[in-house]
């Protein structure tokens, strides 16, 4: 790709940060000892990963032990609500939420699959803002329930739960609490030491260090039941030797989310609202979709009425511009995303969304590059479209 990249799509997977890179660079030439074997050369590769444990550790306000590296954010989910039904193999009821990312909805809409078992599954709705109901919620917790699994902040909307309090209320009941914070860690300030949260899992890839690479959280005293089986690495919590480069990357990015994390509030807050006001007041029918305060400060999710988001993606390709309309893993097909559905978007507004994701290292110069390029884009596909005209 030559010309200019104007990249705003950090929550489908972000760049590698240069001081990452740096980072793990030894790790992929000179130190490659297994980190299990006896002699100091590989006792320096030991160290470097615990190094990275505590990086990733004093980022979630969470001890050293209570972390484990996985290969990615799915591997955290699918272990840690795995782990609760292995655990608990007499209780058959799972609480979950109709926004989930794919890693939680299709594990839990599978999860007799995997285990041999009938299981009831409560899937929260949202309101058209997409926030939960603490009422059904309460409601839906009982003796019967393995795990309560809430994603922290929406890949998609941005949207932010309210992790804290759900976390208590499943606590109270003694039931097991996961989280899925892929999205919510680097973004929102996060101290695991003082809340409920039993499992919570992360990603590299979304934090500016490398694919493949995942953390999951379990808190101490938490009951636990590993996913990979084998060795006894990460203290017999997952078996496989280490990815060593990948999990030196995620400590040194977990640092640098630590220092930008003000950042994220100030910096990428401002240009997430310039870019969305914007482009709300030079387009005509766009529209928020999301609670516009209860909200990761990167994310903008708009709905072009009456186009087709994937002419628009096509469109803003030409110019260099990165984003996604529904999610990544959805798009391909033509149904609109299960979370603007479970918000009751309509069809015609569903169907032209388009998610921006922001990050530390975008600027104002791009955003105004964007508020440029993407007007003209919306006018001239309406043109074309014979329901636009019905629609004024
Ligand atoms: C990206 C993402 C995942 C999956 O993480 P991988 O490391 O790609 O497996 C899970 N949950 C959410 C909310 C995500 O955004």
């Amino acid at each position: 790709m030559s010309g200019r990249l104007v990249y705003l799509d950090n929550n489908a997977t972000t760049p590698i940060a240069p001081e990452v890179r740096e980072a793990m660079m030894p790790y992929l030439t000179n130190l490659y000892g297994n980190p299990s074997s006896m002699y100091s050369f590989a006792g320096e590769v030991a160290d470097g990963l615990k190094k990275a444990q505590a990086s990733v550790a004093a980022l979630l306000g969470a001890t050293p032990e209570e972390i484990t590296f996985t290969s990615c954010g799915t591997e955290s989910d699918s272990t840690a609500i795995l782990s609760a039904v292995r655990t608990f193999p007499e209780k058959r009821h799972i609480i979950t939420t109709r926004v989930e990312h794919p890693a939680v909805k299709n594990l839990c809409e599978n999860i007799s699959l995997f285990t041999g078992h009938k299981y009831r599954l409560t899937q929260l709705k949202v309101d058209e803002k997409g926030m939960l109901d603490l009422a059904e919620y309460e409601a839906a917790l009982s003796d019967d329930t393995a795990i309560a699994s809430i994603m922290w902040a929406n890949n998609e909307t941005g949207v932010i739960f309210p992790i804290a309090e759900m976390a208590k209320m499943a606590k109270k009941r003694g039931i097991l609490f996961h989280t899925d914070a892929v999205q919510a860690v680097g973004k929102i300030p996060i101290d695991l030491a003082s809340l409920d949260i039993d499992f919570l899992s992360s990603s590299g890839h979304k934090l500016h260090a490398p694919k493949g690479v995942g953390v999951l959280y379990v808190k101490k005293r938490t009951p636990f039941t590993p996913f990979l089986i084998g060795g006894h690495q990460e203290r017999g919590r997952r078996g496989g030797t280490e990815n060593v480069a990948s999990i030196i990357a995620l400590g040194k990015a977990s640092e640098l989310a630590a220092t930008h994390i003000g950042q994220e509030n100030s910096h990428v807050r401002a240009l997430r609202d310039r870019l969305e006001q914007g482009l709300l007041a030079r387009i005509p029918k766009a529209i928020l979709n999301g609670d516009k305060d209860n909200r990761l400060p990167n994310t903008s999710n708009i709905s072009f009425e009456y186009v087709e988001g994937e002419s628009i993606l096509l469109h803003m390709n030409r110019q260099g511009i990165c984003a996604s309309s529904g999610s990544a893993c959805t798009s391909g097909s033509l149904e609109p995303s299960h979370v603007l559905r479970a918000m009751g978007v309509p069809f015609t507004a569903a169907h032209g969304s388009i998610r921006f994701s922001l990050s530390v290292y975008n600027t104002q110069e791009e955003i105004d590059f964007v508020l440029e390029a993407l007007p003209p884009i919306i006018a001239s596909l309406r043109k074309l479209s014979p329901f636009w005209k019905e629609g004024l």
